[in-house]
Order: C-alpha cells, then sequence, then structure tokens
C-alpha cells in the first residue's frame, strides 16, 4: 500500500506539487489523469524517491520513504516503475536485462534469477524473446520486457508513467493488457495514464491533478463519466 500525505515539491521558485494527498490500498489500481505539466510524473518520481519531495509524508508497505533514517535503495527495490520511454540496456539480451538487477541488487544466484526471468517474460508473453536484443523487439515488446523486468525484482507496488504514450496505436493494446492482467492478479497499481479507457474499466480509484493539487477524486466512472468539477470537465472534453 502507498500513502501520500501533504506531499510538495518545487525546483526553485516553481511549485509543482503543492500538498497532495494519495492512499493506494493493497491491491488497488489507482489511475492519474491530468494535463501536461500539472506534476504527475514528478508524483511518481517522489514515490521511488528519484525526487526529493519538498514536504510531506510517503508511506510504502509500512516504511516511511521520507524518514531521513530510511535506507532508501531497499525500499526501493520493493517499488518497480515503468516510465514512458524503455530504458532498457541496449547492449544486454533481454534475458540478462531481467537478471541484472536481481544479481547485483538482491544478489540472486544465476540459476534462481534466470528462473525468475523467464516466468516473467512467460507472464508478458514474450518468453521466445529472452535472447533477443532491445533492438530486434517492438515498442510494445519492449515496454513488455521492462514490465517483466520490473516484475523480477518482486515489487510490492508498480508505478506507471504513461507507459504506452510513446507506442504505435496498434501496440497499445498489448501493454494495456499485460498491465490489465497484473491488476486482476491483485498488484497494487499507480498509473498516470491518457488512456481514459484503460482508467475507466481498471481503476478502482481515478485522480485529476491540475495546479499542483488533486482537484478531483474518486471512482472511475465518477470522474471520468460524470466528473463534478470544471477543470476536470473541460480537461476530458479535451482528450476523450
Ligand atoms: P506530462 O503530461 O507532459 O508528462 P506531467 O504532469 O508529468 O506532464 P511533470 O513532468 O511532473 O508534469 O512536470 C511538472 C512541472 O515541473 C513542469 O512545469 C516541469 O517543467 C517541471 N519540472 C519537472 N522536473 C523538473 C526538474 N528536474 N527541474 C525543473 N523543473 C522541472
Ligand atoms: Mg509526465
Amino acid at each position: 500500500a502507498v500513502e501520500i500525505t501533504g506531499l510538495k515539491k518545487s525546483f526553485g521558485p516553481l511549485e509543482v506539487l503543492r500538498g497532495i494527498d494519495v492512499s493506494v490500498r493493497r491491491g488497488e489500481v489507482v489511475c492519474v489523469i491530468g494535463p501536461s505539466g500539472s506534476g504527475k510524473s514528478t508524483l511518481l518520481r517522489c514515490v521511488n524517491l528519484l525526487e526529493e519531495p519538498t514536504g510531506g509524508k510517503i508511506v510504502v508497505n509500512g516504511v516511511e520513504l521520507t524518514d531521513p533514517d530510511c535506507d532508501i535503495d531497499a525500499a526501493r527495490t520493493k517499488i518497480g516503475m515503468v516510465f514512458q520511454g524503455f530504458n532498457l540496456f541496449s547492449h544486454l539480451n533481454v534475458l540478462n536485462n531481467l537478471t541484472v538487477a536481481q544479481r547485483k541488487v538482491l544478489k540472486r544466484k544465476p540459476e534462481e534469477a534466470q528462473r525468475i526471468a523467464l516466468r516473467n517474460l512467460e507472464r508478458v508473453g514474450l518468453a521466445e524473446k529472452a535472447g533477443a536484443m532491445p533492438a530486434q523487439l517492438s515498442g510494445g515488446q519492449q515496454q513488455r520486457v521492462a514490465i517483466a523486468r520490473a516484475l523480477s525484482m518482486d515489487p510490492d507496488v508498480m508505478l506507471f508513467d504513461e507507459p504506452t504514450s510513446a507506442l504505435d496505436p496498434e501496440l497499445v493494446g498489448d501493454v494495456l493488457g499485460v498491465m490489465r492482467q497484473l491488476a486482476d492478479e491483485g498488484m497494487t497499481m499507480l498509473v498516470v495514464t491518457h488512456e481514459m479507457q484503460f482508467a475507466r474499466e481498471v481503476a478502482d480509484k481515478v485522480l485529476f491533478m491540475d495546479g499542483g493539487y488533486v482537484v478531483e477524486e474518486g471512482e472511475a466512472a465518477q470522474v471520468i463519466g460524470a466528473p463534478r468539477h470544471e477543470r476536470t470537465k473541460s480537461f476530458l472534453a479535451r482528450v476523450l
């Protein structure tokens, strides 16, 4: 579970997050929507401390990441992140992309890391690509490898930052399908997305961010289907 309270983040004079509360319960899928520049990526980057919050509190599975005594590296291994770009290691084949952090960070033996990697490649439907190099894969396949790589670390929570927005339209469905399957398996997920249909069908809760705040939150059908706030309405009118 993720509990974020009063999260603030500024870059110099620019206040990007002005006091954000988000809670993702175990097994829940929370989708974050909002206009470009509203701080969605910054929110996710704060959750695995790629950005240091200016204020507020972040607790992931009982561990307070914002506690100065927190072992950030240990905590981070339990948080999987998938970005818009695929961020695979281009000089390593698919299998080695999935085993390197398992061996270096989790100290798993090579055989164990391989077994776990292959199981996760199967989960995303790419077991037959274990020996391929990233450049030989489509964008959608690369993104599914990135998901399998994150899963191989046994995360408690998965963060997704617009994982399909760099993909050709015909490749989007496969990646969303894998995410949907993960949600069905009970993975706890915080997902920034422009895919309103996905949010509507998969999210337990949707948050609309604008101007550094969560402007509106609620059940997906309500926030997307019957938004209450003017800013949510005008955003949805532009994207739907
Ligand atoms: P998009 O939908 O375009 O991805 P976003 O909601 O993810 O937008 P962020 O990337 O979180 O928005 O950026 C929010 C604001 O913070 C923007 O004005 C951005 O320019 C600024 N910002 C983000 N990272 C930095 C940084 N490292 N230094 C300075 N400003 C930053
Ligand atoms: Mg972003």
